[in-house]
């Protein structure tokens, strides 16, 4: 008789985008041979996007790192364990001896677990008593962070996905979510078909803009006046809440007087006025409002200004705190709230702490068992970029990959090649691994267990299917590994509910969580600070998350962006994701059936500026900035108006971020990824 083969199922979360979805990997002879939703999952319900599908592809390719690596004479060659940690713990060492603290620099992706992510916040501060770490939420939705902690004392989503279906009104803006987050995406179909009002306002007539019943075009980076004359024409309406305004938020009349400039604004934003005025009555006007957001609105210099904007909107109009309404900025990676809930950020400890307050630093010395916990604030990402060589001498690097996804990749590899020691921790051999002095090779996410945040704040397991390639760790086990050898107290981890349990005891809002606890598929969602809470799916019910409780208006005017189009470079360039590619491509581009897809990137062109130039859809063109040039294939599209270009930044044959601006808000210092001028010509 036949035997036929044990086949298992492993509920798990999937690792691309923030929806979170629930997935089941199909594992057969010690292999993932597939993946099916996870039927029991309601972020999902029974649904997955291609490119959770597509998810599982990349595991066992032969391209893993199964050892760790060395560089000699400019050479990787292999090595043990033991040989790789000890060089990366003497090498860290002896930089901390020389130059002194802040001289090392953390780096630690938004796709990797919390319990890791928590982790690398404890070596920074422990180990080396410094604050320069910090995770590429900073060049996603670090505006995000900031501006909504500003508005509403707290820098996360306010109300769940599935949530969207209870509003009578969603205002989308800059936000892609039929491709960058189609679970989403799927429930503005669903709360249109029940009869909600879709607004969808975008540069771009995107896939999302197609679904609305409204759809507002804007010129890039002109969120700002845009939202500033919403704001004139609900109050000029009398559409303002007034009791809401008057009992739970603070400095009206500083909002008033700023929106009062902002009447007319077609000539800056390119929206008619009349369009501006009936979709603010339409938001303004509704029971219950939605505001959902992605990247249009963060990256860029203006970003947390943008944040702020429409929580001023949401405040103005009582929009917050029920059912239905709220600010839902929707996360890029899996994990990105995770990675800044667990304190992988220059200014807080896990739980937002900040890291200035005694207090906050008392309590984390205690519970780590260590003295001297510095109080600065520490170097961001792209501060730590620039800083390679001069402050920063050493560079630890867990899952990212500047090389690719960092603007201005000219300015990433000179900046990367003035560091005495980097070490990158990563499944592949990616275009920063190659710079690296160390490589360490990690267990990916199907290999290991955790725990991932999405962007609705759920916390959900990550479960072990199989066994990782090779030597391959888990990061957990490399971290605490190398914490054993730098001789730190509090690194003995036997395993990652260890250390989620280590992080739990010094975080409120994950106080309450255990693995058991997040057996059900449902999980929790935080704040969920003891051990008989059942969680918090929406934000500020009764009052705001500030230290006053009330909701902070802004008054916030427009400002330019920080390069914009001349003669020598007369486009302003966007850059975006596509439904089958996901960031640097490592791994999507490793699954046969997204690369089938869409096997190499382009370059969005309007019909009326590629008759000008006399280029046609394939055409090889050459797009130049003032910091690279790339060259790529045309897309002649309808879609995009004049004077506009997009590309994606998935494609390390033609990445956009050759070419875009390394210019910074002020206060996230989030790049302007989304707006840079450049030329364009036929090649
Ligand atoms: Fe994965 Fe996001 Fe697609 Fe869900 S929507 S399957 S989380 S990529």
């Amino acid at each position: 008789q036949q035997k036929v083969p044990e086949i298992k199922y492993v509920p798990t979360t999937c690792p691309f985008c923030g929806v979170g979805c629930g997935l089941n990997l199909v594992v057969k002879d010690g292999k993932v041979v597939g993946v099916e939703p996870w039927k029991r999952s309601p972020v999902n319900e029974g649904k997955l996007c291609p490119k959770g599908y597509g998810c599982y592809e990349f595991i066992h390719s032969p391209d893993r790192l199964t050892k760790p690596l060395i560089k000699k004479d400019g050479k990787f060659v292999e090595a043990s364990w033991d040989e790789a940690l000890d060089l990366v713990a003497s090498k860290l060492k002896e930089v901390y001896g020389k130059y002194g603290p802040d001289a090392l620099a953390f780096q630690v992706s938004c796709r990797v677990p919390n319990e890791e992510c928590y982790l690398m916040n404890k070596l920074a501060r422990v180990g080396f008593k410094t604050n320069n770490v910090d995770n590429c939420a900073r060049i996603c939705h670090g505006p995000s962070v900031a501006g909504l902690s500003l508005s509403l004392g707290s820098g996360a989503a306010t109300n769940p996905f599935a949530d969207l279906l209870n509003a009578d009104c969603i205002f989308v803006i800059g936000s892609n979510a039929m491709e960058a987050h189609p679970l989403v995406g799927r429930r503005l179909i669903q709360a249109k078909e029940k009869g909600t009002t879709l607004i969808v306002a975008d540069p771009r007539y995107t896939l999302t803009a197609r679904k609305a019943h409204i759809y507002m075009r804007f010129n890039p980076s002109t969120v700002i006046p845009l939202i500033n004359s919403m704001m004139y024409w609900i109050i000029k309406e009398g559409k303002a809440d007034m009791e809401f305004i008057k009992n739970k938020t603070k400095d009206f009349e500083e909002l008033k007087k700023t929106v009062e400039k902002y009447a007319d604004v077609e000539a800056l934003t390119g929206t008619p006025t009349e369009l501006v005025k009936e979709i603010a009555l339409k938001y303004a006007s509704a029971k219950n409002a939605a505001i959902v957001y992605c990247l249009g609105i963060t990256e860029t210099t203006s970003g947390t200004d943008n944040v702020r904007s429409l929580a001023n909107l949401a405040m103005l109009t009582g929009n917050i705190g029920r059912p239905g309404t709220g600010i839902n900025p929707l996360r890029g990676q899996n994990n990105v709230q995770g990675a800044c809930d667990m304190g992988a950020y220059p200014n807080v400890y896990s739980g937002y702490q900040k890291v200035e307050l005694e207090e906050n630093r008392k309590k984390m010395e205690q519970a780590w068992g260590v003295e001297g916990l510095p109080g600065n604030y520490g170097l961001t990402l792209m501060e730590q970029i620039d800083a390679c060589g001069d402050r920063v001498k050493a560079m630890f690097m867990l899952g990212e990959n500047p090389m690719i996804s960092f603007p201005d990749i000219n300015h990433v590899r000179e900046c990367l090649s003035k560091l005495e020691f980097s070490v990158v921790e990563d499944i592949f051999l990616t275009e920063t691994a190659q710079l690296a002095d160390v490589v360490l090779p990690a267990a990916c996410w199907a290999e290991k267990d955790g725990t991932f945040t999405s962007g609705e704040r759920r916390v959900q397991r990550v479960r072990k299917a199989v066994d990782a390639p090779g030597e391959a760790k888990p990061d957990w086990e490399i971290l605490s590994l190398l914490g054993q050898k730098l001789g730190l107290k509090g690194f003995d981890f036997k395993s990652a509910e260890e250390v989620f349990n280590d992080m739990a005891r010094v975080t409120p809002q994950y106080g309450g969580m255990t693995y058991a606890r997040l057996e059900k598929p449902e999980a929790l969602v935080w704040p969920c600070p003891t051990a008989d809470h059942p969680g918090t799916p929406i934000l500020h019910t009764q009052k705001f998350a500030t230290a006053d409780g009330l909701g902070n208006f802004f008054g916030i005017d427009y400002k330019p962006p920080a390069e914009v189009p001349d003669e020598e470079y007369p486009f302003a360039l966007m850059t975006g994701r596509l439904l089958f590619h996901y960031h640097s491509g490592t791994q999507t581009r490793r699954s046969k059936q997204l690369h089938n897809e869409v096997p190499t990137g382009f370059v969005e062109i309007s019909e009326a500026d590629a008759a000008e130039l006399g280029i046609k859809k394939g055409d090889r063109v050459l797009l130049k900035s003032r910091r690279g040039e790339v060259e790529t294939n045309a897309l002649v599209t309808k879609d995009i108006p004049k004077g506009v270009l997009n590309m994606t930044f998935h494609f390390r044959e033609c990445p956009a971020n050759l070419l875009t601006n390394t210019a910074r808000d002020p206060l996230s210092k989030m790049p302007e990824l989304k707006y840079c001028a450049v030329s364009v010509e036929k090649v």
